[in-house]
């Protein structure tokens, strides 16, 4: 027998609704091309969000449709999340920081009929739209009145889509189970995949993060979102901020700290969320240039991480300099992608504050919904004692079941869990802790190192900005591990310094072989380590 409740569908219009009726006038500020800030708020945000919709519509568009976004963290790329998932279509967000030919390939594969660009993007696009011919518009996401010049042939201004005469009156009903958004895993691991949410994984995913355990959003927060909305929908963040309410800053391309510290304190910014490495040169702008009073002006109380592995020491600097809590989060492009969030439980709270740190550099417990699994090689669960580390598997309503383009259920195994490629334990109280993805764990005489945690041991020594740690071949041991290290502007570190903070940190046979000083590490378009360039650079520094 069935309930006798209301099947209301879970949709993305419903979040702006909510957020449109019930905190019309909590603000949304947007820094544009020429730095200057745009005030606008949730009602404002829903109506240009149902003139998108008629406008797309008046442009042929239909539901099942894609649309392309170029675009920096904006007040119109915001409205796109809403306008064009509401209309039923497919809001396909592209890394601009991508190399040109995987811009190229991402937007293709995704099948937008309109791209939409930010005036300062331009460039990338102009010479690739010969090769995009699914593209029937393009659309210039111009706060202004007026469009810059460019070889595109006829393109459309956004003020032309919001300040059109007709506006859907009500948002449509869409199946829940519907595509509502598209995003491209950077393709650190091979060619990019397209990842397929729906509005139901959407919903649910943002219910989630409000939580008080996982980034306990609400209306009184001041969000601002350093994490960008083509990466992974920016955590999530547009939609659970609707659903709570919450003010939002858009800071707009500018990512450097004297920016950031200047909208967390004009915008009495409660809460914010980014990979370590934006952090890192936060934190070194805040104790180089920031007097205590400049930084006791800021009303910023938690920061959320993830992306890549937190270290000991962006957590006790957010600490001691800030008295701000670091959460780290755990997740991918293919779980939407909160999974796992690392905040303490009640029985931690007599830890001393070394050991309170140590739990807080783990990934944390699963969030509601989410299953996590550890397998050996040959597919036996492992136990959940904190020492056995094997491969991680997730199942939950915001994992994806294939990519797209490909039929459903083929990125699952028999018992419908998704293979993350990371390698992790998990202790008894379920506590995650990611210890290397599996490409990139040290194979060394048959036992694994983890790089990940080299890296941060190394990181913490006051001298190092920045760590890597990769797997060389070696003639006797299979791998071992070499050590790059880039020391803070203006320091200077040698070898035997590095071996003597290390030694008490990590087992001897997982000291490095050798450590090279660098004054720059790649990065992917995320941030993230590029550690394929390392392994071409130094694959041979062991003469294996
Ligand atoms: P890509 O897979 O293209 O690099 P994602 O943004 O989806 O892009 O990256 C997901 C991966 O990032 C995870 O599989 C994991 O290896 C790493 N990662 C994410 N969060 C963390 C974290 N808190 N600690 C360690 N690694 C993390």
């Amino acid at each position: 027998m069935q309930g006798l409740m209301q099947a209301q569908q879970l949709t993305t219009a419903m979040l702006i609704r909510h957020a449109a009726t019930n905190h019309p006038r909590r603000e949304i500020v947007s820094r544009g091309v020429d730095g200057s800030l745009t005030r606008s708020n949730w009602q404002t945000v829903e109506r240009h969000a149902r003139h998108i919709a008629a406008s797309l519509a008046d442009l042929g568009l239909r539901p099942g449709d894609r649309v392309a976004t170029l675009a920096w963290n904006r007040l119109p790329h915001l409205e796109l999340y809403y306008g064009v998932s509401g209309a039923g279509m497919v809001l396909h967000t592209v890394n601009p920081r991508l190399f040109p030919e995987q811009i190229r390939y991402i937007i293709d594969h995704g099948g937008a009929r309109l791209l939409c660009v930010d005036p300062d993007l331009i460039a990338i696009i102009e010479p690739m739209l010969g090769d995009l011919p699914k593209i029937e518009h393009v659309v210039i996401l111009s706060d202004q009145a007026d469009t810059p010049a460019s070889s595109i042939a006829d393109p459309i201004s956004y003020q032309s889509l919001i300040a059109g005469p007709r506006a859907i009156e009500a948002w449509p009903d869409i199946d829940e189970n519907c595509a509502n958004a598209l995003c491209y895993t950077s393709g650190t691991t091979g060619d990019p995949k397209g990842v397929l949410y729906s509005h139901r994984s959407t919903v649910l995913h943002a219910m989630s993060a409000l939580a008080n355990d996982s980034m306990s959003l609400g209306a009184a927060d001041s969000i601002l979102v350093v994490t960008p909305l083509f990466h992974v929908n920016a955590w999530g963040i547009p939609y659970s901020a609707a659903m709570a309410g919450a003010k939002l800053v858009l800071p707009g391309s500018a990512l450097d700290p004297v920016s950031l510290f200047e909208l967390m304190r004009d915008e009495d910014i409660s809460f914010s969320l980014g990979v370590p490495t934006i952090w890192f040169a936060f934190l070194d702008y805040l104790e180089r240039e920031c007097s205590p009073e400049d930084r006791a002006g800021l009303q910023l109380n938690r920061i959320f991480t993830g992306g890549a592995a937190t270290p000991r020491s962006l957590i006790e600097r957010f600490r001691d300099l800030l008295d701000v809590e670091t959460v780290q989060a755990w997740g991918m492009t293919e779980t939407s992608p909160v999974a796992t969030v690392c905040r303490p439980l009640a029985h931690h709270a007599d830890l001393p504050e070394a050991a309170q740190i140590d739990l807080r550099a783990m990934q944390g417990r699963a969030v509601f919904g989410m299953e996590l699994r550890i397998e050996n090689e040959d597919g036996m669960e492992l136990p959940r004692d904190g020492e056995a580390a094997g491969l991680l598997k997730v199942r939950g309503p915001w994992v994806l079941n294939a990519y797209e383009g490909q039929p459903t259920g083929s990125a699952l195994d028999a018992g419908g869990w998704f293979d993350t490629g990371d390698v992790a334990k998990i202790d008894p109280d379920g506590f995650l802790q990611i210890t290397d993805r599996a490409k990139d764990v040290i194979k060394s005489g048959g036992e694994w190192i983890s790089s990940i945690d080299l890296e941060n041991a190394a990181v913490a020594h006051a001298k190092v900005a920045e760590a890597a740690v990769i797997g060389v071949a070696h003639p006797k041991w299979q791998e071992r591990p070499l050590l790059l290290v880039r020391p803070h502007p203006g320091e200077t570190c040698t070898k035997d310094e590095i071996v003597a903070h290390l030694t008490d940190k990590v087992a001897r046979w997982w000291l490095p072989d050798d450590i090279i000083f660098v004054d720059e590490l790649p990065h992917t378009a995320t941030g993230k380590l590029l550690k394929t360039e390392l392994r071409k650079q130094y694959g041979d520094h062991f003469g294996a």
